[in-house]
């Protein structure tokens, strides 16, 4: 592990804000808004790439320091200045400022970039930018954003987001936020996205495809549905218990955090869904009968509210996301007409109490980020929390929860601090969070 950590860091000078991300994001400065523009031909996948940078520094700076990774960087400007000087290497742009800033400084900062771009790297798997059979996905968590726009590739660095993609016409676009433009040109169109409520580097994402827009009928959340032409009918069929997630969930965790939802369906089969801020995006295998989908479907919905909404600050408090994510397939099982939370509690309970009990659920460590231990295990540790605190005390500390940090940063500590307002939860939670051994689920 720390080899394999060394050997993937880039040559960087400062402390990583996030361990579990070496190399990734600085803490010299804010991001408040990027504005993207993407030209793009899917036919030879190549990006000229345009962005627009306001940030606020947090100290005295004389270099500015972006995550940018595998692209060409053509010309630097910083608040207007004459072009900037800068070098690029080992995922990091480097800008030299002509004169420092203080604390409290803006920085405008726009980049004129572009190559092919292709994947990150990390001992995840590849992340960001990938090229599909025939058009694109960025799946960016949890390092991948830098794939495809110089970002401080910090989750706790929330920003605003205006994207402008140019591609060829027969394809269509998604990005996060609301539509606000199309401009069809000769043989190319322009789609524009404004994404008003505050994102994280990684949900930022791009989806391209030759994909028709459907929208399912039942929700308040307007909930779109792009897919391809020939599976559009599967697709449909799929999800059409969409609306009635959203509703469950909005009624147990509080109002939707955005403006709309929309899933995506790539002609590609994927290995699993993945969530982006406002949207999540499945393969199309998953759509094929043959997986349990409506377990796969609820946990991308409800990373809205837990993941993208509230978001974590460190990739150690993962469980924060995935837990309860998990925790909502229970819920909505139980709300559907399915096995209760209880039971599916108790089932997961057994199977964990088989597995190795060496993983600390606050800090599990890189590798086990992903872990099913991690989801199982946090979704256990909320389900022994509501059955400490009743069924009323749990929904209102999670509909607080969900609320009082709706578009912020989140950790475990601000979570025991919160869950400890509802009743005694503090011993309970740290033996679930801060200890390895499995602790006995309270009786129903
Ligand atoms: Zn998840």
């Amino acid at each position: 592990m720390e080899m394999s950590q060394r050997a993937q860091r880039g040559p960087h000078d400062v402390q990583d804000p996030d361990p579990y991300l070496p190399g990734h994001g600085d803490l010299a400065f804010e991001v408040e808004s990027y504005e993207i523009r993407l030209d793009y031909r899917v036919s030879s996948n190549r990006l000229d790439a345009w962005v627009e940078i306001v940030a606020v520094a947090n100290q005295v700076m004389t270099l500015i320091r972006l995550d940018l990774h595998g692209l060409e960087v053509s010309k630097v400007r910083v608040n207007g200045n004459r072009p900037a000087r800068y070098s690029s290497r080992g995922g990091k742009l480097r800008i030299r400022l002509a004169a420092a800033v203080a604390r409290g400084d803006r920085l405008v900062i726009v980049v004129r970039y572009g190559g092919q771009p292709g994947p990150v790297p990390s001992i995840w798997g590849d992340v960001g930018w990938e090229e599909l059979s025939d058009g694109v996905i960025v799946a960016g968590q949890p390092g991948g954003a830098p794939s495809w726009f110089p970002c401080n590739d910090r989750p706790d660095s929330k920003a605003t987001y205006r994207m402008s993609v140019t591609t060829e016409s027969a394809y269509a676009v998604l990005a996060n936020g609301l539509l606000v433009g199309r401009r069809r040109g000769a043989s190319r169109t322009t789609w524009t996205y404004e994404q008003s409520q505050p994102m994280a580097t990684y949900l930022a994402t791009v989806q391209i495809g030759r994909y028709e827009r459907r929208t399912l009928a039942g929700s308040a959340v307007p909930v779109g549905l792009l897919a391809p032409p020939k599976l559009q009918n599967a697709a449909m069929a799929a999800f059409a218990l969409q609306p009635a997630m959203l509703r469950v969930f909005a009624d147990l965790f509080g109002p939707y955090p955005f403006d709309e939802y929309t899933v995506v369906v790539t002609p590609d089969d994927l290995e699993i869904p993945l969530e982006a801020q406002g949207l999540a995006v499945f393969g199309a295998n998953h759509i094929d009968g043959r997986l349990g989908l409506e377990r796969l479907v609820a946990h991308e919905l409800a990373h809205q509210w837990f993941g993208n909404s509230l978001t974590l600050g460190h990739l150690s408090d993962i469980w924060l996301h995935e837990g309860f994510a998990c925790y909502a397939e229970w819920l909505w099982s139980e709300r559907s007409g399915g096995r209760s939370a209880d039971a599916l509690a108790r089932r997961h309970h057994r199977r964990l109490a088989g597995a190795a009990q060496d993983l600390l659920l606050a800090d599990p460590g890189p590798a086990a980020v992903f872990d099913d231990r991690v989801y199982k295990r946090g979704a256990l540790a909320l389900h022994a929390l509501r059955l400490a605190l009743g069924d009323d005390a749990f929904f209102a500390m999670i509909r607080a929860w969900a609320s009082e940090h709706r578009f912020g940063t989140v950790s475990t500590k601000l979570f025991e601090e919160h869950a400890a307002r509802y009743g005694r939860a503090g011993a309970l939670l740290r033996r679930w969070l801060h200890g390895m051994p499995l602790p006995d689920l309270p009786p129903a």
